[in-house]
């Protein structure tokens, strides 16, 4: 066994690694190591920093993309549609005032777009260079290539939000910090998104679960694993709502990384959303998970 050391507990015992394949882009094969104490998972080896961007290349990873292509991406911009319509609802429900908001990784700026027209002040933050000049065509202002391009302006936000974006961020503990401070001091609203490996879904399609999108994610964060990082760096859950399309939604591609056909894959998919879902009304491990910290 590769040597683990869990980033959020210190814990250095890891439970059953099995290695996921990247099926979207290179192929590769790399480990998923499930900290013993907290759960949370790390993808390994994680590709180098000044290599990552190669696996990001692929007309196949259309949360960077606005492509309508096929069942499963119509149901995406479907399900897309819905889910910002939920996010916003959170944000509105969290947020101590309705003033400046940051989405770091905003993709196509479709989330963004939607906050400006109920009233935010936005900034956002997308490393990729094709995903970021859509979002600026669509709504018509610069943004940040980066956190660090960000923090070099002094801007503090009410809320920052990351949609599936924290489980892509190197070095959890750095990144926890870094929002962290972007942060207005008084009342700000930190809110992530992350798939749950603690999930159904996640246990029934362990290799093929479509959420490790392994080495892309490089953290996959257990409830637990991520409120003790919070509780480290000083903040606080202040709730934790589920995201419970998603279940549907991975499960579908899930099957399909299993090789079920485009039929199969819908109603096998649709099942075990659907269990998924019913057995996380008892335990709160539902596929997704939104958080949010004060
Ligand atoms: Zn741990």
């Amino acid at each position: 066994m590769k040597s683990f050391q869990c980033p959020v507990c210190g814990n250095t015992t890891s439970v059953s690694p099995f290695q996921c394949k990247d099926y979207t882009v290179s192929k590769e094969s790399f480990g998923i190591y499930t900290c013993e104490k907290c759960r949370y998972a790390a993808t390994l080896p994680q590709p180098a920093p000044q290599d990552i961007g190669n696996y990001y290349l692929s007309e196949e990873y259309i949360s960077h993309s606005d492509t309508k292509k096929g069942i499963v991406n119509r149901l995406y911009h479907i399900v897309r549609k819905r889910n910002t319509k939920d996010k916003l609802a959170v944000v509105s429900r969290f947020a101590a005032v309705r003033g400046s908001l940051l989405d770091v990784g905003c993709g196509t700026g479709y989330f963004l777009s939607v906050c400006r027209q109920n009233g935010w002040q936005i900034e956002g933050v997308e490393l990729s260079n094709s995903a970021r000049a859509v979002a600026e065509g669509r709504i018509g202002q610069p943004l940040f290539p980066s956190i660090a391009a960000l923090e070099e302006t002094g801007k503090r936000f009410d809320v920052i939000t990351l949609w599936h974006v924290f489980e892509h961020l190197y070095d959890v503990n750095a990144s926890f910090l870094q929002l962290k401070h972007l942060l207005k001091p008084e009342g700000g609203t930190l809110i992530l998104a992350l798939p749950n490996p603690l999930s159904a879904d996640a246990v029934y399609y362990r290799e093929y679960w479509a959420a490790y999108d392994v080495p892309r994610h490089l953290s996959h964060f257990s409830p637990e694993s991520i409120r003790l990082l919070a509780e480290k760096h000083r903040m606080k859950v202040a709730a934790i709502i589920p995201m419970k399309f998603d279940a549907f939604y991975i499960s579908m591609l899930s099957e399909g990384l299993k090789g079920s056909g485009k039929l199969k894959a819908f109603f096998n998919g649709f099942r075990h959303g659907y269990l998924s879902n019913h057995k996380a009304g008892k335990d709160g491990n539902y596929s997704s998970l939104i958080y949010v910290f004060k």
